[in-house]
């Protein structure tokens, strides 16, 4: 059968890098992934070429690869080295991330109120539990509600002697928000440029430390301030969040649009409030807002479906109550579904960040 690169990935995923101790995925080395047939090709960015780890990856990827799928493949590696945006640690050992070496990731909606907040703080405990180092950037100026399902509304982030503004950490995941900086009432007389500076500020002087993923809460909607922040970060994916129905995914389609004619990949829809099973009939699920929609438009717009959400009680009283459901109640069917939703967008990340040019090691975070 021939191999799908996303497969390679996840075969590749069990291959340790001993000097960081990280699969050799999630610690960001490979480039220039391409795979035909049964002939698979990469370039590895390694810290010391010479080394035996190196010399045996190719082995190592071919095992891994027909432990996984059973197909010999052809395998072809490309020893390189990190260069700017990679940088070194421990001796120039390991590969370490620097924040702009991070997968900066915006999470977007149509319209308000299909549950983007609730994903976006959901994902991103979920992928801090995965074992990733996480930032959240809520740049919800109309209603930042992320402090809210953080349970830190009172908390003001420090400033550290570097001048630095320091995110507070709640759940493994490092937080900033623009509603620590400005009334949430005031929002209305929020411009672009105002809301590009303040973003800037968050992304330049902020010590969020080396991070794996920055996930980004925009505001609801298409219009001129989404574009504004869409435009400030160079960001490395998107994630689309809507609801099953019609008017809500006619919104998502506006979404992906926004996305695509900034050339920024679209990593996936998240269907939220796909369906609701009443706790006492556990084997019914009655799809109140219409059956399969964001799938559907998923398929139709080429771009991945990341999962399903059900509307459970125990998601949204967690969210109210300052403990995101993920870890709260991770038994609930919620929770299980962020935690396959995280894994959806980690591999999707995975898969777009494999397939660049190793020459574009270089990512610039913020324009
Ligand atoms: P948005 O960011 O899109 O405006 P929020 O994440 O703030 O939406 O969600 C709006 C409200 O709906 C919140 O009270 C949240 O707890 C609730 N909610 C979101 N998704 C679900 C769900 N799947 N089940 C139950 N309640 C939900």
């Amino acid at each position: 059968m021939p191999l799908a690169p996303k497969t390679v990935i996840q075969a590749l995923r069990g291959i340790t890098d001993p000097a960081s101790g990280r699969s050799i995925i999630n610690n960001d080395m490979i480039r220039d992934l391409y795979v035909a047939g049964d002939a698979v090709h990469f370039t590895a960015l390694v810290a010391d070429p010479a080394d035996d780890f190196a010399k045996t990856l190719g082995d190592q990827a071919a095992a891994a690869i027909e432990d996984a799928t059973g197909t010999k493949a052809i395998v072809k590696v490309q020893i390189d080295t990190p260069m700017i945006g990679l940088d070194t640690v421990g001796g120039g050992q390991a590969p370490k991330h620097r924040f702009n070496g991070a997968s900066v990731i915006a999470v977007a909606s149509g319209k308000g109120g299909v549950g983007k907040s609730t994903v976006t703080v959901n994902l991103a405990v979920a992928l801090a539990q995965a074992g990733y180092s996480v930032g959240l950037l809520d740049t919800d100026i109309y209603g930042p509600s992320i402090p809210t399902m953080f349970g830190v509304t009172e908390e003001k982030p420090r400033v550290d002697s570097n001048r630095k503004i320091v995110p507070i950490e709640r759940e493994g995941v490092k937080l900033l928000s623009m509603g620590f900086l400005a009334d949430p009432e005031q929002a209305v007389i929020w411009r672009g440029p105002m809301v590009s500076n303040a973003i800037r500020q968050f992304l330049g002087d902020a010590a969020w430390g080396d991070l794996d993923f920055l996930l980004l809460d925009l505001p609801p909607g298409t219009g001129d301030i989404q574009l504004t922040i869409v435009q400030t970060v160079a960001l490395t994916g998107s994630v689309i969040v809507s609801t099953p129905q019609e008017v809500a995914l006619a919104d998502a389609r506006r979404g992906v649009a926004m996305f695509e004619n900034v050339k920024v990949p679209v990593l996936g829809i998240v269907e939220n409030m796909a369906y609701f099973t009443p706790p006492d009939l556990p084997e019914k699920k009655y799809h109140l807002f219409g059956e399969g929609g964001a799938r559907r438009l998923a398929e139709k717009l080429d771009v991945p479906f990341l999962g399903e959400i059900p509307i459970e009680q125990t998601l949204r009283e967690s969210g109210d109550a300052g403990t995101p459901v993920v870890s709260g109640n991770r038994e609930s069917v919620s929770a299980h579904a962020f935690t396959d939703i995280a894994e959806a967008v980690a591999l999707e990340t995975a898969l777009l960040k494999a397939q660049m040019p190793a020459q574009e090691q270089v990512e610039i975070v913020y324009r």
